[in-house]
């Protein structure tokens, strides 16, 4: 006889959800009784704040049972957490849906779940458009998806199970859902609402649990990470980063994705004097011309953004720079492009994320015309990927003969260590110098623009 089921814990994220409808009951999966563990095979796509809403999942599938990230033939459950950011993304969904379909026809009892962006975009759309798809739930809120799995598997399920041991260096975690930018081009607002910052207290027993399990780099996650503010107390993001930072065995702290607005000097300070906070600042720009910022509701001139870089680099010795472009938006001229290249000669990113625009249907921008032909998208990107390829490799070489501190990740296929520097860089070490898990202090011997191959000095920790 199964042991009483465990009471579901409040969402443990706090964040504010958009009610979704409920599949009509006439369509509600008919799961047999398996007689042990649901097995749940978890899959995601897009930005770091999916890769953390699955490991959230996967440890609230543990919470009521169930067991979390299974092999997809073992499981009896898949769960979709998807990505609208761009058309490209969602058709990467149903792609993988579609190879679901196959899999869930192999057995009996085997159902489908969505959930993420695309759920919230769609709706119930998803479910006349999907016949196969079992559930729909908003991943900010899971706990009537999990309550009713909980329900149809009651005499399956015995009680919490751990969590698989973890051999994770690295780990995401949610600080704040939402975004309040309305940038016109971008569907995030619709799809994960108003901002909702989580308390500083919460996020450091995420920190210290994870830390116990053997976690040593933490990346804090939010649309707009920099407009954080814990509920309670107002603390903003250099205080949160102060709070982590004092998490005993924590080595590396980092944060994403930052608004040029809200990036304020002492949030730079911060990241100069916190000894676990990285060198790095990824700071969307997405264009370089002040006409095309103002048509993208980005509520900054780039002389605004250049005086925060020049603030940045002086405070923070060593500071790596990385960004995202999109190019293609809507009526982008040839002197508004030329506009977004000149800044990237001027700044000297480390990396760029360079996108195509994407018409996302129900933004400000989906009422202009899309007017940049394909084929002149195309032309752009592949035009500033190429200058960024020769800024990168500039920016790499330079630091040849210098030393870096590694934390080692893993080791490729032919033997080497890798790992990447406290800027973010990949760094490739000697075969058999260094084991995964080890913070290293080498010299770049040499760099391409991806990357960085280096000889190990002494150990530092
Ligand atoms: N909050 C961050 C910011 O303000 O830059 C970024 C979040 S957004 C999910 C990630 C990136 O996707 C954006 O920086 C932008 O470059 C890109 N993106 C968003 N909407 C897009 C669209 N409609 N078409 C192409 N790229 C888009
Ligand atoms: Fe989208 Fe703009 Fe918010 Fe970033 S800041 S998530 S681009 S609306």
């Amino acid at each position: 006889m199964a042991a009483p089921l465990p009471l579901l814990s409040p969402s443990a994220r706090g964040f504010r959800a958009l009610p979704l409808p409920q599949r009509p009951s006439a369509r509600q999966p008919i799961a047999p009784v398996l007689g042990r563990p649901p097995r749940v095979h978890l899959w995601h796509i897009g930005c770091q704040m999916n890769d953390a809403d699955h490991e959230m999942l996967a440890e609230r599938f543990a919470e009521i049972g169930c067991l979390p990230d299974a092999a997809l033939d073992d499981a009896d459950l898949a769960v979709l957490i998807t990505c609208a950011v761009r058309q490209n993304a969602e058709q990467k969904v149903y792609g993988k849906f579609r190879e679901l379909t196959e899999w869930k026809r192999e057995r009996p009892g085997r159902a489908i779940a969505m959930t993420g962006c695309m759920a919230v975009e769609h709706g119930p759309a998803l479910l006349g458009k999907l016949p196969d798809l079992d559930y729909l739930f908003d991943v900010r809120d899971p706990d009537g998806f999990l309550a009713r799995l909980q329900a149809i598997h009651a005499a399956d399920l015995d009680g919490p199970l751990p969590m698989p041991a973890s051999d994770r260096l690295l780990a995401y975690i949610s600080v704040m859902g939402g975004c309040n930018e309305m940038c016109t081009y971008c569907i995030v607002p619709f799809v994960r609402g108003r901002e909702t910052s989580r308390p500083v207290g919460e996020i450091v027993e995420d920190v210290q649990r994870l830390v116990e399990r053997g976690v040593r780099e933490i990346t804090l996650l939010g649309q707009n990470v920099n407009s954080y503010r814990d509920p309670g107390t107002g603390a903003g993001l250099p205080e949160l980063l102060a709070a982590v930072d004092r998490v005993p065995g924590l080595w590396r702290l980092r944060f994403l994705t930052s608004h040029p607005r809200n990036a304020v000097p002492e949030l730079f300070e911060a990241m100069r004097d916190l000894p676990t906070v990285c060198e790095q600042l990824h700071l969307p720009v997405q264009a370089g011309d002040d006409e095309l910022l103002r048509r993208m509701r980005r509520l900054y001139t780039v002389d605004d953004y250049l005086e925060k870089i020049d603030t940045a680099r002086a405070t923070v010795p060593g500071l790596g720079l990385t960004t995202d472009i999109i190019v293609g938006f809507c009526g982008e001229t040839d002197s508004e492009f030329l506009g977004t290249e000149r800044l990237l000669r001027t700044v000297g990113y480390d990396v760029v994320h360079l996108q195509a625009y994407s018409v996302r249907p129900g933004t400000a921008a989906a009422r202009r015309p899309d007017d940049v032909p394909l084929e002149e998208k195309k032309r752009r990107l592949n035009h500033l990927l190429e200058l960024q390829r020769g800024i990168a490799l500039e920016r790499n070489r330079s630091l040849i003969g210098q030393s870096v501190e590694i934390l080692v990740e893993g080791v490729t296929e032919d033997g080497r260590p890798y790992g990447r520097t406290r800027q973010g860089k990949t760094a490739l070490l000697a075969s058999g110098s260094a084991l995964p898990g080890e913070l290293r202090e080498a010299r770049v011997l040499s760099a391409s623009a991806w990357q960085l191959s280096a000889a190990t000095e002494a150990v530092a920790a």
